[in-house]
């Protein structure tokens, strides 16, 4: 596609040098042998699975997270290297699919083990521990099964999976609070006995990783083979709250910009939009924007919640946002015309509107706001 017809109606502008920037200031936080495993699930949350995995192994990363066997497939065939994790579960009837496309699958617990071990075909696999957080992984007071299981010469899951690596997942890692610090300790005391009550019984567990972006930042000291970094790489932390404990410059990695369509004029006493919501004090200047809910432009930034750039200068939404378009107030904006770019997320000249900005009008984090970001939207890198 050419640039022009990128940028004809909404689109995501990925700044390929604050991604490897961010990359560069993560991977000075590794302890020493360690390795990022970035999270480029959901779609990379929202910038764009396929350009980010690119330009992540350009960067020379080696090992890469995602939620789904389908998002490791749209990958590989994407040309994307290196291993490719499936954090979540894979049902049975993908099974296929994770040879065809080599991809890691993670054990979820004992039965799972046995599951994927007698498909039949040999399969790479990381073992998962629930330590604390009751999502997945196999609970660490019950690794005694995984044993068992993988100790056993004749057991289907020892004949057929390779266990590539061994991992837990963090859930009060958000700050260093006594409370949080307490559990997150325990967590990692529970994952680190666990791998030694494997390997005593001869399993090689392979790679250890229990930190996400927030473990990194706020836990180095409990280490690990990989940190599979998912929101930090993006430039952003999950809320302005954990932002402000954390010292690293991090740069958002994404724009997201559209055109005002039209430029109107709006009497005193008319109102605008479905329901009528805004009404007009005076005569107005409203500029229409070709982006709305579809695209993941949260409805909550109706009514002044939000507000976009156009020109450098701050104009706020107004009436309710819709599914393809929304109303923005542009009478202080003189210049404002049909073909201009609004910024929804990003900078324009001097002003920025923030992925925490849309998050807090919304009541939400940034992690949801980001990978809700749709499909109409074009994504290229810059
Ligand atoms: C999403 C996810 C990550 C990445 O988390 P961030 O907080 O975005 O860094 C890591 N591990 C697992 C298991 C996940 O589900």
């Amino acid at each position: 596609m050419k640039k022009e017809e990128m940028t004809a109606r909404a689109w995501i502008e990925i700044d390929r040098k604050n991604l490897s920037e961010n990359v560069r200031l993560l991977q000075g936080l590794l302890p020493c042998g360690c390795r990022l495993m970035p999270a480029v699930k959901a779609n990379a949350y929202g910038h764009g699975a396929v350009p980010v995995a690119r330009e992540l192994n350009r960067l020379g990363i080696r090992e890469l997270c995602v939620a789904s066997a389908s998002e490791g497939v749209e990958l590989r065939k994407a040309g994307v290297k290196g291993e490719i994790l499936v954090l979540g579960y894979t049902h049975p009837d993908l099974f296929p699919l994770l040879r065809r496309y080599r991809l890691s699958q993670t054990v979820i617990d004992a039965s799972y083990a046995e599951l994927l071990g007698s498909y039949g075909k040999k399969a790479d696999v990381h073992i998962k521990i629930d330590t604390g957080m009751r999502r997945l992984g196999e609970r660490s007071e019950n690794v005694k099964r995984l044993c068992e299981l993988f100790s056993c010469k004749s057991s289907a899951a020892c004949k057929n999976l390779n266990v590539k690596g061994t991992f837990t997942h963090l859930c009060c890692d958000e700050s260093r609070s006594p409370a949080d610090k307490a559990f997150t300790y325990l967590q990692a005391r529970r994952f680190y006995e666990a791998v030694n009550m494997l390997e005593s019984h001869g399993v090689s567990c392979g790679k250890k990783h229990l930190l996400a972006s927030s473990g990194l930042i706020n836990y180095p000291e409990i280490g690990g083979d990989y940190v599979r970094a998912g929101i930090a790489l993006y430039g952003v932390l999950s809320s302005r709250n954990e932002l402000e404990g954390c010292r690293l410059d991090l740069r958002p990695v994404l724009s997201v910009k559209a055109r005002v369509a039209a430029v109107k004029e709006l009497y005193a006493g008319e109102g605008a939009g479905y329901g009528l919501t805004y009404t007009a004090d005076a005569k107005r200047k409203i500029a229409v924007v070709s982006v709305g809910y579809a695209d993941g432009i949260p409805r909550s930034l109706s009514n002044g919640c939000g507000r976009v750039l156009i020109n450098g200068k701050a104009a706020p939404i107004v009436g309710r946002v819709c599914m393809d378009q929304l109303l923005a107030d542009v009478t202080e904006i003189e210049d404002a015309k049909s073909g201009d770019i609004a910024v929804l997320i990003g900078k324009s000249g001097e002003s920025e509107i923030t992925a925490y900005d849309l998050a807090e009008a919304s009541a939400s984090i940034t992690n949801e706001v980001l990978s809700r970001l749709g499909n109409r939207l074009v994504r290229f890198v810059v």
